[in-house]
Formats: C-alpha cells, sequence, structure tokens
C-alpha cells in the first residue's frame, strides 16, 4: 500500500458510497477490526480523527504478553488468550514481536512470597506449553544483571514475554487491512452519528481535520463500529447513555540505557504497595512503568503527575541504589489512557482489564483489553454483526494474525537499501 500525498483527497473523493462497515479510530482495536472485516470481504472504512494510533495504542509498555498479574486475580481464561495470542504473534510477526528475557526481583520486604510467582510463572508457561522459568539465588541474579546491587536481594526468577513496537503494529495492521481491499483516512474526525426515525445508527457525519475548507460529509454504512478507545463514551453519550468507561492514566519514565544498562527486562514489587514496576530496554532507552490514576481531562495529551515520577523513580532507586538515578536522569516522559469498563471499584488497579463489545441503538461499541488481545477483539466484534452480515465466512483462529513481510525477492536489494 503506498499513502502518497494525493491518496487523503483521493479516498475522500470516494467516500460518497454505501459502505458495509465504517470502524471510528485508528489504534490497536479499530486496525484490527479493519483488517479482519476487510480480509472477509466487507466494504470497511476505518477513519481517524489524527495520527494513527495516536491514542494508547502508542503509549503502552510495549509488551506482547499474557499478562502474568491477571492470573493474580483469578483471570484464567484472559491470561490464557492472551498467552495464544502472543505465541501466535511470534511465530508470525517476527522482527515486529520478539521474544523479551525478564529478570523477577525478589526483595526483602516484598508483599507476595516469591514461591507464589514462582507459580504463576508455572501455570504461565504451562499455557504457552513450555518450561522457560527458572529460578536464581541472589548472586546469580547480580551476575546476570550486573548492575543490580540492592542488599536486599534474595534471589529471583527468569522468564519470557515478547516485546513489540505498537505504533508500527497497528501500521501493520492498517496496511495489511488495506492490502485485503479496505480503506484507512486519518485526519478525519466523527463529529455525529447519522440516525434514522428509530433512532438506529446507520452512518456518521466526518468533519476533515487537515483541511477546514471541506464541508463536513454524510457517510452511510450498514454497521458503524465506535473503536474510539478511552474517548468511546463521547460518541455514545451524545445518545444520553449513561458512561461506561473509567479512563486511567498509565505513565513511563524514558532512562538513557547508558545510565542504567539493562540487556533484559526487569520486574518487581513496589516496596511501597506491592504494584508490579517494569524496567524495560526498548530501541536504546530503558521504559520505567507504570502507574494507575484515575484521569479526567479527556481534552489534552495526557501527561505524567509529579507523584508518578517520584513513585517510579522510587522503585528504580529501590532496586538499582548504586546507580544513583535521580529526577534529572529522566530524558522523557510519555502517558496512555487505559479504557477500562468502570465497576465502580475504589482503586483503579482492581478495575478489570478485560475488553468488553456492546450494542446500543446500532452503535457496536468496542473498547477495554489490550493490544495482545486485538485479534479476539476484532473477532468478537464482528461475530456480534453477523446478524448483519449473514453470509460473513468463519472467523477462524488458524488464520495467520499477520502476514509474512514483503520480502526483497525479484528487486535488486542493493539498490533498495539505497533508496
Ligand atoms: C500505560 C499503558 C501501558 C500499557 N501496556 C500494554 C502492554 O504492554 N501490552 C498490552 O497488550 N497492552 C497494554 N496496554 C493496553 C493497550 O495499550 C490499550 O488497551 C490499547 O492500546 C487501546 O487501543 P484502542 O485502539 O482501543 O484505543 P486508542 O489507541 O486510544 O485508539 C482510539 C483512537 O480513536 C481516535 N478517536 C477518538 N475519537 C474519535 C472520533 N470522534 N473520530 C475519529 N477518531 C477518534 C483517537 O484519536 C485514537 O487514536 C497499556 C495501556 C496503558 C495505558
Amino acid at each position: 500500500m503506498a499513502w502518497d500525498r494525493d491518496s487523503r483527497s483521493q479516498i475522500w473523493s470516494r467516500l460518497d458510497q454505501k459502505w458495509d462497515l465504517i470502524i471510528i479510530g485508528g489504534g490497536i482495536t479499530g486496525a484490527g477490526i479493519l483488517r479482519e472485516a476487510a480480509r472477509l470481504g466487507l466494504r470497511t472504512l476505518l477513519v481517524e480523527a489524527g495520527d494513527y494510533a495516536q491514542g494508547t495504542s502508542s503509549k503502552s509498555s510495549k509488551l506482547v504478553h499474557g499478562g502474568l498479574r491477571y492470573l493474580k486475580n483469578g483471570q484464567v481464561k484472559t491470561t490464557l488468550e492472551s498467552v495464544t495470542e502472543r505465541e501466535f504473534l511470534l511465530r508470525q510477526g517476527k522482527g515486529l514481536v520478539n521474544r523479551l528475557g525478564f529478570l523477577f526481583v525478589n526483595l526483602k520486604g516484598d508483599r507476595m512470597p516469591a514461591w507464589l510467582f514462582g507459580l504463576g510463572l508455572s501455570a504461565y508457561d504451562m499455557m504457552a506449553r513450555q518450561w522457560t522459568h527458572r529460578s536464581y539465588d541472589a548472586m546469580d541474579i547480580c551476575e546476570l544483571c550486573p548492575p543490580l546491587s540492592t542488599p536486599l536481594l534474595r534471589g529471583g526468577y527468569r522468564y519470557f514475554d515478547a516485546q513489540t513496537d505498537d505504533a508500527r503494529l497497528v501500521l501493520r495492521l492498517l496496511q495489511e487491512g488495506v492490502h485485503y481491499g479496505g480503506t484507512a483516512l486519518n485526519y478525519a474526525r466523527v463529529t455525529h452519528l447519522l440516525r434514522d426515525q428509530q433512532s438506529q445508527v446507520h452512518g456518521v457525519v466526518l468533519r476533515d481535520e487537515a483541511s477546514l475548507d471541506r464541508p463536513e460529509m454524510e457517510i452511510q454504512a450498514r454497521a458503524v463500529i465506535n473503536a474510539t478507545g478511552a474517548w468511546a463514551d463521547f460518541l455514545r453519550t451524545g445518545e444520553s447513555q449513561r458512561p461506561r468507561l473509567r479512563p486511567i492514566r498509565g505513565s513511563h519514565l524514558v532512562l538513557s540505557e547508558k545510565r542504567l544498562p539493562l540487556t533484559r527486562a526487569i520486574s518487581l514489587m513496589h516496596p511501597r504497595n506491592g504494584r508490579p514496576v517494569f524496567l524495560i530496554p526498548w530501541e536504546g532507552v530503558i521504559l520505567v512503568g507504570t502507574t494507575d490514576v484515575d484521569h479526567t481531562d479527556m481534552q489534552n495529551e495526557p501527561r505524567i503527575s509529579a507523584l508518578e515520577a517520584e513513585f517510579l523513580l522510587e522503585a528504580v532507586q529501590h532496586v538499582f541504589p548504586e546507580s544513583h538515578i535521580e529526577s534529572g536522569d529522566i530524558q522523557a516522559t510519555f502517558s496512555g489512557l487505559r479504557p477500562v469498563i468502570s465497576s465502580g471499584k475504589s482503586d483503579p488497579s482492581k478495575e478489570s482489564r478485560e475488553h468488553a463489545v456492546w450494542f446500543e441503538n446500532g452503535l457496536l461499541t468496542v473498547t477495554g483489553g489490550k493490544l495482545t488481545t486485538f485479534r479476539l477483539m476484532a473477532f468478537q466484534a464482528l461475530r456480534e454483526l453477523q446478524r448483519e452480515f449473514p453470509n460473513l465466512a468463519p472467523l477462524d483462529r488458524s488464520q495467520p494474525v499477520l502476514l509474512p513481510p514483503p520480502t526483497l525477492d525479484g528487486l535488486d536489494a542493493a539498490a533498495a537499501l539505497k533508496a
């Protein structure tokens, strides 16, 4: 697919047709649905208000994982499904999704006994039909990760998960969706939903955010999906529905790899409240995350608070006291909004991270979940639309989750690399 200078104008000029499906939101959820819907032959249009993946899908911890901590909450099915998707993505998305080694460090004063973590890792490995974790004593852990210097170290575990570039994963899914015949348009904001006399949604009103001269346009579709993540209530509550989402901010610090040279990720329990904290090597820097804070300002880009930065820095200093990492070592920060379905729990960390799909007056909202489970969310959304599209081919998990990347076969590789 080539997105050239004219492709947006060309797409605008052919929007005036009846689409099978319009997807609102160009994050991982929308992109995953576009790919599957187009693959099954639906005439599908995805619209994104800004840059693709500009929302939460570029501000995650970049892990493709089963979610070990969901096991602790008894969410065995969620973990099993995520682990299975992780394995598919590792096999079929080589280069974009890569295995990542973790060291869990067990420190004196940890709130959870290390053996319980080991038990969780056994279940985690069994779900992936592998046995890759093992325990180490404090001396071995220090050998595996020399900057670890705390006298509180008791030992730990090595285990494996996976890592990706979240925004690139979104772009890859969009490209594959377009390859299968779908259409994706960025800088196109849905301002309203179109409704018939029974209040059923049958299309959207679209505004070109890149050209104020272009008049708003009404576009019709047999089905409309709201995949706007943490912003999903905005389109819904326009229809006087009660809000269902509880946007929860998660923030990361970015440290220089030179200040903290880690060759594998570190996971630990925060000394203050036992919350898991990760230090993840990524593209020449170390990401430290994450937090869980209720967030209300939905109009502006989310930002880390001083308290969150202090909380994350405290975890780093706790395990790497001799590295003397201070606030001046923070090169950057980023924050994303988890689209969490509210159940009214007082502690945001206790809210379930499972995805949810529901119909309201013809609008299908798909939200919550994780980067890792984009295909499961897409399948569930399309299953909900089977009444609308009864001839849709069965959704089959044995189909590749990603296509093989284009190769240089048949090209002059040297010329292609020079270009
Ligand atoms: C700190 C943090 C760390 C995380 N780490 C991980 C991880 O390591 N692994 C993992 O699997 N998951 C992780 N997650 C979860 C995962 O990142 C999210 O669940 C996922 O990215 C949500 O994707 P989405 O497409 O639903 O929402 P988004 O990516 O937010 O996409 C929604 C899009 O809708 C667009 N939009 C909104 N309104 C409109 C409109 N009116 N018209 C057109 N477009 C509109 C927005 O611009 C946005 O681009 C993390 C989440 C957070 C916050």
